[in-house]
């Protein structure tokens, strides 16, 4: 008799997580310097005004990713920083949260990738010498992130969080005061949320939740609280499936998902197991579609595993939601 419970994780040999790259460049300043903003935002200031900052952010990002046992990490690809000389007007100074800077930089980097180092492997960050910053989601046509350095630890994270398809906790960008509360993203997870709440607001008003329920929206990284340490399931769901399908290029890996409640095949065709409405049902079937060490089965519920069953291929196994059970 064989049973395994994943309360945590299981890593084979030599394998990892879905890796994301991230090609992040710092656009220099006239006489070559990196941008600087001391005008840093909110509670979690972070002033990205160095190679080493961005380091530590990215470092950060993956303790978070670690210590929360998500199935991705963030790479910085060739471990470079990259600089962008030469274009400062008017690249530098151009307001990073906007649209129109977002598209002038992705259009000027997609005309000459070189100049900017422009990968089509990586989520290709721009930080310039402005304040906050601006996603590009995938359905938008568009995939650059612009970055002020006058940032906040999870600034980054956050736009990541749009490129995979991530919508706010709150809908619209608040007027001061917490009294339009609203669901921004349309996930049962997630409360509906105010972007001037605070966290004494959002105890308030939801007298009837659980505490880990408001601290699931308090700590959300998709919204404007901080500060921010967690996604729910549903999101990493959204995420994994986009880093599966329109973010394919960006990320090494993929998840499978695998549940007891799954199928391999509908009247004959075959599921991918690349979104959760395509869960697989054996795990057999989901080794069988993984190529990568950076593969992740994801695992809901438990699964009858044929006796004698041999998987060799690295590769990582993890539970989704609840334990998962392999017997
Ligand atoms: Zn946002």
């Amino acid at each position: 008799m064989k049973r395994f419970i994943l309360s945590l994780l299981l890593v084979a040999p030599a394998a990892a997580e879905i890796q994301v790259r991230l090609s992040i460049k710092a656009i220099l300043s006239s006489n070559g310097s990196w941008p600087s903003n001391t005008n840093t935002i909110g509670s979690t200031g972070v002033n990205l005004n160095s190679e080493t900052a961005v380091r530590d952010n990215v470092d950060w990002m993956n303790s978070v990713m670690r210590e929360k046992r998500y199935p991705f990490r963030f790479f910085l690809r060739e471990d470079t920083v990259y600089t962008i000389s030469g274009q400062a007007d008017p690249y530098y100074t151009m307001d990073a949260r906007s649209s129109a800077t977002r598209n002038a930089i992705e259009d000027a980097a997609l005309d000459d990738k070189t100049t900017w180092k422009w990968h089509d492997d990586s989520i290709n960050i721009y930080i310039n010498d402005t304040r906050s910053g601006y996603c590009s989601r995938p359905t938008g046509g568009r995939s650059a992130i612009t970055v002020g350095a006058g940032a906040y630890e999870e600034l980054i994270l956050h736009e990541i969080g749009h490129f995979f398809n991530l919508s706010h906790t709150h809908s619209g960008d608040g007027d001061g005061n917490a009294d339009d509360w609203a669901d921004g993203d349309g996930l049962s997870e997630t409360l509906p949320d105010d972007a001037d709440a605070s966290a004494a607001d959002i105890n308030a008003q939801y007298p009837g939740s659980t505490q880990e329920t408001r601290d699931n929206l308090i700590f959300n990284v998709m919204s404007y609280h901080q500060p921010q340490d967690r996604f729910v399931w549903q999101q990493r769901q959204e995420m994994i499936e986009v880093m599966n399908d329109e973010r394919d290029p960006q990320a090494s890996g993929e998840g499978f998902f695998l549940a007891d409640d799954g199928a391999d095949s509908i009247f004959g065709v075959q599921l991918s197991g690349r979104t959760y409405a395509q869960r697989l049902k054996t795990l057999e079937n989901a080794v069988s579609k993984s190529t990568s060490s950076n593969d992740v089965i994801l695992i809901d519920g438990t699964i009858e595993v044929t006796d004698g069953a041999v998987f060799s291929t690295p590769h990582v196994w993890m539970k989704w939601r609840d334990d998962a059970i392999l017997r």
